[in-house]
């Protein structure tokens, strides 16, 4: 049995610190019944607590570090960064060396703003597409995340497109009475939502990939059928590709879908593991921000060069032949579950786009949040708990996408599979 001794001792003390004693509730272990595990340190697919166990790495800070961890080029090109300062709050070259990079590879944006975190960029975009519009609602999908902005954070009603719920005690019904809810991949839900509100529709936002209710990709047509009915009634589309972009394909999902959106926020890959995320869109939208227009947005810290270096280097190291590299660990991946899950009886579904999957415990297609919801908990916990006890580290939620990275090996993948199928044999039904 692996010790957690010291994991528990900072545990006790982040607990009078912080709230669940992490800064984020993802890393409180929840819902697969455990306490937080403190990482010491992490080099290329493993990571090590400070306990000293010792894991293949699948959460890899829930998706960023797409070249696994401490990367050499990140790391060298940090290092002389940091030697010439960390932030003057003044325009350097590095913003324009990622920002250019973005642009080449994004097929939607011909401009864009450098923030700090994934609710920043889709904070601030809604309000750039309410200022473009003039209008006030915003459509998003159940089970969507988009950060934890106060017109975002919402659940959904029962009915069939619902005003939004506020999600969380501290945000306004004044706020939430704009923001649409509907099933994610039911276009008739969104026609229909589309019938009541067109008129005074600023966009709609949603992930071309759902990454946040487990991996749940589109349906055939449904980002289509989004582009046209966003045209259709001069809404604008927002791609919510804070995870899905460079992560699931060269040219984000937009490119691996075909279908451009007016805007898009990406996040996450582009910072290479330091806080950095973006959005950007057609030149017309983004030059409604200030200073060429009047919607106001900035940052004391955005853009700061520590941060474009590692979004560079990272960025810079990723060409087809490396996302064709994990796509087939990937496949060998999902090829020994599927296996597994066969001789071991286990119900298993697995969505995947590019290096992003999502494997759910039930035998039903997982299709939307409601599909999610009904995957067995119960054993992706007692999995959980098995895969840590092998030195395999997965995010503590069947609801978060597995991520792996160039740095993950034919071995790392073959051991992987032998303690999924362990686990497999031992799951109590
Ligand atoms: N959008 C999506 C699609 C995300 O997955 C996330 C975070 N997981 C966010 C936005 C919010 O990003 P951040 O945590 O950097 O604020």
């Amino acid at each position: 049995m692996r010790q957690f001794d010291r994991s528990k001792e900072a545990y006790k003390q982040a607990v009078n610190l912080m709230p669940g004693g992490v800064n984020s509730p993802p890393r409180a272990f929840k819902s697969v019944d455990m306490t937080p595990i403190f990482m010491d340190q992490g080099k290329g697919s493993k990571i090590y607590d400070i306990d000293g166990n010792t894991y293949i790495d699948y959460t890899l800070s829930f998706g960023p570090l797409i070249l696994g961890h401490a990367d050499d080029r990140v790391v060298s090109g940090l290092q002389e960064a940091v030697q010439k300062g960390t932030s003057f709050g003044m325009p350097t070259l590095k913003e324009n060396q990622l920002a250019e990079l973005i642009k080449e590879r994004v097929p939607s944006i011909e401009m864009l703003r450098m923030v700090n975190s994934g609710t920043e960029a889709t904070m601030s975009a809604l309000r750039v597409a309410r200022g473009y519009t003039g209008r006030n609602k915003i459509l998003k999908f159940e089970g969507n995340y988009h950060g934890h902005s106060d017109s975002l954070l919402i659940k959904a009603g029962s009915g069939v497109a619902t005003l939004g719920l506020p999600d969380s005690p501290g945000v306004p019904e004044s706020i939430v009475q704009h923001t649409i809810t509907v099933p994610y991949n039911d276009m008739d839900s969104v026609r229909y939502a589309f019938s009541e509100y067109g008129d005074d529709i600023a966009a709609v936002i949603v992930e071309p990939v759902s990454g946040n209710m487990g991996v749940v990709p589109p349906q055939a047509n449904f980002l289509h059928d989004l582009r046209d009915i966003t045209d259709d009634n001069g809404s604008l589309l927002i791609f919510d590709e804070v995870m899905t972009g460079f992560r699931v394909d060269y040219n984000c999902a937009q490119g691996y879908f075909g279908v451009t959106p007016d805007m898009t926020c990406l996040g996450k890959v582009i910072g290479g593991g330091l806080p950095v995320a973006a959005y950007g869109g057609r030149r017309e939208i983004i030059e409604k921000v200030a200073p060429t227009g009047s919607v106001y947005q900035g940052g004391t810290l955005s853009g700061n060069p520590l941060a474009m270096t590692a979004g560079y280097e990272t960025l810079n190291a990723l060409d087809q032949t490396a996302y064709e590299a994990i796509n087939r660990k990937v496949d060998r991946l999902i090829e020994g579950y599927e296996q597994a899950s066969i001789d071991y009886d286990i119900p298993l579904q697995v969505n995947r786009a590019g290096s992003m999957v999502g494997f759910f415990f039930t035998n039903e297609p997982v299709i939307n949040f409601e599909t999610a919801q009904r995957a067995n908990v119960d054993y992706f916990a007692q999995y959980y708990r098995m895969m840590i006890e092998e030195g395999i580290f997965l995010p503590p939620s069947q609801f978060e996408g597995v991520f792996l990275s160039t740095a993950h090996t034919d071995n790392d993948i073959e051991q992987t599979i032998e303690a999924a199928r362990r686990a497999f044999s031992k799951i109590e039904k």
